[in-house]
């Protein structure tokens, strides 16, 4: 069953899963309201993979697998499947105007970009290694949807893990049996727990130190394990209201927390098992990084796309979109959305073969550009949205059928624009809310601020790391030698 249908990843949620919604657990995920837009949305993407018009992108053929398989399995050895694996995630984007982050496409690349470096976990030795392999192969054939949670509880920052008050708070290893290990506590966030299949768990940021050796440990279990529980955040989902809230409606993402309790995961489940060192080399050295954040930038170009011509429609619906300064704001959003665009082509570009393994793997530093200025460009656009929504924001008529009420002549009149309806001009503007206005839209500001981890250190990583500095340095160097 290695192409799932968006009917058989709904079928697969009916199980034995402990989601938690306002203090009351949840019966059964798929027929709960606040998790309606969510699942829907996911189970479109699994349905485009049969589509006709898509099939080619976004199903590939796997040499490893002998099968095929989605494409953000694939493990990339052309540029060809570089910019086959780019189209496959804009296509999944597209499907919900880049609006779902975390789509199943995102963990399933990080999980193929693990699975191709094998030899980084056989440090931890081999069964390790061909617990990753063997995972990947698992998820891979059975096209499941993953969630992940890296982060500890936000605790005293200024203590480690073992030291704060309650050391059984931060999810931990307590305990070992011959068939697995036991873990306690907490993680988060976790986005798409409740309707997840699986989660996959390994703690960042990468800077374990030693007596935190319970704690350093990667795995990946059933979300319908025994002793895990989801505990959600409140739902955004304006569910039922397509047309007064487009996106909350239709793509409202579940974060939650995670509870472990006296949890068993088998051994061939486990990948790194209390090692600080290896821990803290893997997200580097696994080389996620580019696989992943090559799929990150894709669906934000999308995502930048919807809320540019959003804005440019707004301004026509005015009468603004000629005017210079509103040109110049215009020009601005452009160009962010351009230097996000050139950030995965540049990488697929500059894309170089890995020795150790054949992997091909886009280049870092052009992707790092993308993670480093999404969390700047998102709001910035947000706030054009908002600039050239003015009032009209907060004239909303409740619900786009007032327009057959008996007030709605006036609510026409009140809202038409520069050769656009009244109608039209709120159906752009209840959008226009449900972005920068609604919960919903909040949240997305802060995931595209934090979805990449906290920023001040991706920046201090990117200048630890950056290859192109040696180059720079020399250059000033020998001008200044010149002298
Ligand atoms: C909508 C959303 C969805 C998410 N989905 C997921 C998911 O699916 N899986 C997942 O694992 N994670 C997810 N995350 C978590 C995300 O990765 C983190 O929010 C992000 O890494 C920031 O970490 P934090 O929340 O612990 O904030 P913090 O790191 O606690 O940051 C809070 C503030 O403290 C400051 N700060 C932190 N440390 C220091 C320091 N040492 N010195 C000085 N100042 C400091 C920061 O600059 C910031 O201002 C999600 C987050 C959001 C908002």
């Amino acid at each position: 069953m290695a192409i799932r249908t968006g009917k058989q990843y709904i079928e697969g949620l009916r199980d034995t899963r402990e989601v938690w919604y306002d203090g009351k657990r949840v019966d059964d995920v798929t027929a709960f309201p606040e998790l309606e837009a969510a699942i829907g949305a996911v189970a479109r993407l699994y349905d485009l993979q049969h589509d006709p018009a898509h099939r080619e992108v976004l199903v590939a053929d796997s040499p490893e697998l002998g099968e095929p398989v989605g494409r953000a399995f694939e493990i990339p050895r052309t540029p060809e499947h570089l910019a086959l694996k780019r189209e496959a995630y804009m296509t999944c984007a597209r499907s919900n105007c880049g609006m779902v982050g975390r789509s199943p496409d995102f963990l399933n690349v990080m999980l193929a970009a693990l699975a191709a470096k094998r030899s980084f976990f056989a440090e931890g030795g081999e069964a390790r290694a061909d617990a990753v392999v063997g995972y990947y192969e698992h998820v891979a054939r059975n096209d499941l949807f993953l969630t992940h949670a890296l982060l500890d509880p936000q605790l005293d920052k200024g203590l480690l893990r073992h030291q704060q008050s309650d050391p059984g708070i931060c999810l931990r290893v307590t305990g070992e049996t011959s068939e697995g290990i036991v873990l306690n506590g907490i993680k988060r966030i976790a986005t798409a727990a409740p309707y997840a299949d699986e989660i996959l768990v390994w703690p960042f940021p990468p800077t374990f130190q030693p007596g935190e050796e319970d704690y350093a440990n990667v795995f990946a279990i059933p979300m319908a394990t025994p002793g895990l529980k989801t505990v959600c955040r409140p739902s955004f989902a304006n569910y039922g209201a397509a047309r007064d809230y487009p996106l909350s409606s239709r793509f409202d993402e579940m974060d939650a927390t995670v509870v472990f309790e006296d949890v068993l995961v088998p051994w061939e489940r486990v990948f790194v098992y209390k090692d600080i060192k290896l821990l803290n080399r893997m997200y580097r050295e696994s080389r996620m990084r580019e696989l992943t954040a090559h799929q990150t930038n894709a669906r934000l170009e999308v995502k930048l796309g919807f809320v540019y011509a959003l804005i440019n429609r707004l301004a026509e619906a005015q009468g603004l979109a000629g005017r210079p300064e509103i040109m110049e704001m215009l020009g601005e959003a452009a160009v962010r959305l351009e230097v996000v665009r050139s950030t995965t082509r540049s990488a697929e570009q500059q894309a170089e073969v890995d020795a150790e393994n054949g992997v091909i793997y886009p280049d870092l530093f052009a992707l790092q550009a993308g993670r480093a200025l999404g969390p700047i460009y998102y709001p910035e656009l947000i706030n054009m949205v908002r600039r050239m929504g003015g009032g009209a924001l907060v004239q909303l008529p409740v619900s786009m059928d007032e327009f057959d009420s008996p007030v709605g002549p006036a609510i026409e009149q009140a809202l038409r624009g520069a050769d656009v309806s009244g109608q039209r001009k709120t159906q752009l503007l209840k959008l226009a809310w449900d972005l920068c206005g609604s919960e919903f839209g909040a949240r997305h500001e802060l995931y595209e601020k934090n979805y990449a981890g906290e920023r001040s250190a991706l920046m201090a990583g990117i200048q630890r790391e950056y290859g192109r500095k040696q180059a720079c340095l020399d250059y000033l160097d020998e001008f200044l030698e010149g002298l």
